[in-house]
């Protein structure tokens, strides 16, 4: 292991700085193009599911198993099958899932829109006619969460994510002392972007907290249920149950989607609560749309078929991108590792390494890749507003690119890390 950047005298320190720097300018020069920013799946991982395309033709049956002529109008909430599926894949009954289109995000944006404009099963009013409505937002976490609250006027208050999940000792005073706090935002399994499983205790504790809202809703988007990167997937302790036992059963919302199975954009998105919740949103549901993509639905469930199908067909996902999050924890431990300048997860699954800098220093590392042609998730995007408060946290999608391409990119990434620092340590002296 190296030693600590924070021991060296100031002539290693500038002596170091200059060696950097001539290796940075160099990649400079080279004028490269490298995508870091998002979690997409790479082409490989798509062709995976190319075979889903030709499971549907002309002369195949297209009706579902009840019948419905999945070519034609009718059913609010999806077929038969695929209510199946998806129930398998949340934990819950077939009676307490709403299948959706094509993204889980879709249907996030619609449940809390409704929620703003009707309340939701149980609110005394809507949310949008009272003076105040906020929500938990566990950070770092997913960007786009916050742009839904940010765009629909909900304040965010940030909790910090400990190892099992939020810190809960935080939730549990914030909802339950506040009534304007009608939510929080989770991501139970490999969350994004930290790659952390929420703990038995967390999800006991979300579940039976006292909240001063009655109508406090957990919005539960368990995007990378079966998204393992590891033989042995972390568990997760089922909410609709916890909440049931707990006595509130109404309150949560869970949300999945097929886009990191199959076709990120062209999956299946569903969402499921208790069977009051399912069938007060049906109602405004049947306002919204006169259904969904039954065909998309049908396609899906041909191909996926049933869980073991499912995990068997993640573990081929796996296969093609554990060596990239490999690869990229390998070089960051042989750059890094013991410089005291950097830290980072390890996650058994889903789409992201979280890298935390010295306090200050993410939004300039940033920068500096940006410049030498690395783009990264933008500093703060982690963050509710933008804002990280220790301005640290940097995301890391190792799945898109090809794996020499990736080399490069950490490469790149390690020697912006190493000068911002060594420049913010001569600053703190
Ligand atoms: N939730 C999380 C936590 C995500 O990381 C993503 C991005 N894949 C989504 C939701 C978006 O899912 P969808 O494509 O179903 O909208």
């Amino acid at each position: 292991p190296s030693a600590s950047f924070t021991n060296l005298g100031e002539t290693e320190r500038n002596r170091l700085y200059a060696s950097l720097k001539e290796s940075y300018d160099a990649y400079k020069l080279r004028g490269m193009k490298l995508d870091m920013s998002r979690g997409k799946p790479c082409p490989e991982q798509l062709a995976l599911s190319k075979g889903m395309l030709d499971l549907l033709t002309s002369s195949d049956p297209l009706q579902a198993e009840d019948g419905t002529d999945c070519l034609n109008y009718g059913g609010i909430d999806g077929i038969p099958e695929a209510k199946r599926l998806f129930s398998r894949l949340l934990g819950v009954s077939e009676q307490e899932v709403i299948i959706g289109g094509n993204a889980s995000l879709n249907m996030m944006y619609d449940a809390l829109a409704r929620a703003m404009l009707h309340g939701v099963y149980g609110s005394e009013t809507p949310w949008g006619k009272l003076p105040k409505v906020k929500f938990i937002c566990p950070s770092p976490g997913y960007d786009r969460h916050f742009a839904i609250c940010e765009q629909l006027g909900i304040e965010m208050i940030a909790v910090d994510m400990l190892e099992g999940g939020p810190d809960m000792d935080q939730v549990e005073k914030l909802a339950g002392e506040d009534d304007a706090i009608k939510g929080i935002w989770c991501v139970p399994k490999y969350s994004n972007p930290d790659g952390i499983t929420y703990s038995d205790e967390t999800v006991d504790r979300l579940a039976s907290m006292r909240t001063k809202a009655s109508d406090f809703t957990i919005f539960w988007d368990d995007a990378y249920t079966v998204h393992h990167l590891t033989d042995e997937p972390d568990p997760l302790k089922p909410i609709l149950a916890a909440c049931k036992a707990a006595g509130h059963p109404n309150r949560v919302y869970l949300f999945c989607s097929t886009s990191k199975i199959t076709f990120p954009g062209s999956g299946v998105a569903a969402m499921a609560s208790s069977e009051a919740n399912v069938s007060h949103i049906r109602k405004h549901l049947s306002a919204q749309t006169i259904g969904p993509d039954k065909i998309n639905q049908l396609r899906h469930v041909r191909f996926l078929r049933d869980i073991d199908h499912i995990e068997a067909h993640m573990k081929r996902h796996a296969d093609i991108i554990k060596p990239k999050f490999d690869r990229v924890l390998h070089k960051l431990e042989a750059s890094l590792g013991g410089k005291q300048i950097a830290w980072w997860n390890k996650p058994n699954g889903g789409y992201f390494i979280s890298l935390n800098t010295l306090d200050g220093c993410a939004t300039e590392v940033v920068r500096m890749a940006a410049e030498a042609g690395v783009t990264l998730t933008k500093a703060g995007a982690t963050f509710p507003y933008g804002k990280d408060p220790r301005n640290r946290n940097i995301r890391i999608a190792p799945t898109f690119p090809k794996l020499e391409e990736l080399e490069t990119a950490i490469d790149i990434l390690c020697l912006c890390i190493q000068m911002v620092s060594l420049t913010k340590l001569q600053g703190d002296r």
